[in-house]
């Protein structure tokens, strides 16, 4: 029985060290950068902030507003070819955006469909298990199929596996298992790594053999995307920190809530006070609620390895991205880099104990 004993830490887990900096303000920092891939011949420019392919965030909706600021998305899986094809045909800048694909026949058929269209060239292969031999298998096949297409695959946790994938065709590696806000993987199979040492270990990886990653799951706040950056990720995806907004999938529903307080209707009638609050509802997308919507149901064989919540509505995304650009601004400033790309050669990590003060709740 071998155990690592190297300690293995998540974004909660660490801070990251001030520095004098020659940068006097936010404004002087650029946090696009532009990417040069191993396999696809073209370049891309913006800011790696990718909206997960989930049913609820990997939305047309979501993609429109994540362009509009140089951020991408991938599109989930459940549209159709066709209204793939016809969102990609009226939409101008295609270059921020994924189309997503399982590993099956039927996959390949319809990204065979998307990709003949000639509106798209960024590609996400994406299985829950990385290590399954099928997506080495397909990964080839996509690369043959589309040799100068833009390849990202996963997820995986460990260095070795992201070297095989890029040898094998893929230009990014997606990496994180069970980190998820509404992934229940570890609680179900025990498998799975802190997020913050799978991205550090996996960059270097990655990097070494000429590819990138993507670091997706697990921040909760725009300090965890700056981290990850930070890490070593080229690409962050975020489904949570996405959900519950107009432009998110999901179901709304209104819920009514008795409060302390009461409403005097005249000097000895009072009534008490009932406030009313919007959800949006945000699911796993292996949960049994996605296998029932999806797929018409969940096979005897499987588990469900996600979870469904209800988050209160938060109203239109720009304001969310705008609150997580800026947090990278100022990070940046914080750290001394002046572009994306020098956040992890800036960065130096403090290992905490405790990050936050809660004395006034989490927010
Ligand atoms: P978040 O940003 O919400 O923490 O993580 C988003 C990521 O969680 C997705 O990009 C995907 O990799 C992962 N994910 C989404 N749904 C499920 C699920 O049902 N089960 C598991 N294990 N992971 C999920």
């Amino acid at each position: 029985m071998r155990i690592y004993d190297d300690i293995q830490l998540d974004y909660c887990d660490v801070l990251l060290r001030p520095k004098r900096s020659a940068l006097a303000s936010r404004s002087e920092v650029d946090i696009e950068r532009e990417y040069v891939f191993k396999w696809c011949p073209t370049a891309l420019k913006g800011t790696g902030v990718i909206a997960a392919n989930m049913a609820t965030t990997g939305t047309f909706e979501i993609a429109q507003e994540m362009q509009k600021l140089h951020l991408f998305t991938a599109l989930h899986k459940h549209y159709t070819a066709q209204e793939i094809i016809d969102f990609l045909k009226n939409n101008k800048d295609n270059q921020f955006l994924f189309v997503s694909s399982g590993v099956s026949d039927a996959d390949f058929e319809k990204l065979t469909q998307v990709m003949q269209s000639g509106f798209i060239n960024n590609i996400c292969v994406d299985v829950a298990n990385g290590y399954s031999p099928y997506l080495i298998g397909y990964i080839k096949k996509v690369r043959q199929a589309w040799p100068n297409a833009l390849i990202m695959a996963g997820n995986v946790v460990t260095g070795d596996m992201c070297e095989d994938l890029i040898l094998n065709g893929a230009d990014i590696v997606k990496v994180g298992i069970g980190p998820g806000s509404v992934c229940t993987t570890r609680k179900l199979t025990g498998v799975g790594r802190p997020q913050f040492s799978t991205v550090i270990e996996c960059a270097d990886a990655a990097h070494g053999v000429g590819g990138m990653i993507c670091a997706d799951g697990g921040c909760t706040v725009p300090g965890d995307v700056c981290k990850s950056f930070c890490a070593g990720a080229d690409f962050v995806m975020l489904g949570g920190m996405l959900a519950g907004h107009a432009e998110s999938g999901g179901e709304m529903c209104e819920k009514h809530f008795q409060t302390a307080e009461v409403n005097f209707i005249d000097d000895k009638t009072c009534a008490m006070a009932i406030e009313t609050k919007q959800y949006k509802k945000f699911y796993g997308m292996s949960s049994e609620y996605a296998q029932e919507k999806h797929y018409g149901g969940m096979k005897k064989y499987r588990a469900s390895e996600g979870k469904v919540v209800e988050l209160p509505y938060r109203g239109p995304i720009e304001h969310t991205l705008l609150h997580l650009l800026g947090g990278m601004r100022s990070c940046m400033t914080y750290i001394g880099a002046k572009r994306l790309k020098d956040m992890p050669k800036c960065a130096t990590f403090y290992r905490v104990n405790r990050q936050l003060n809660t004395i006034f709740g989490n927010e």
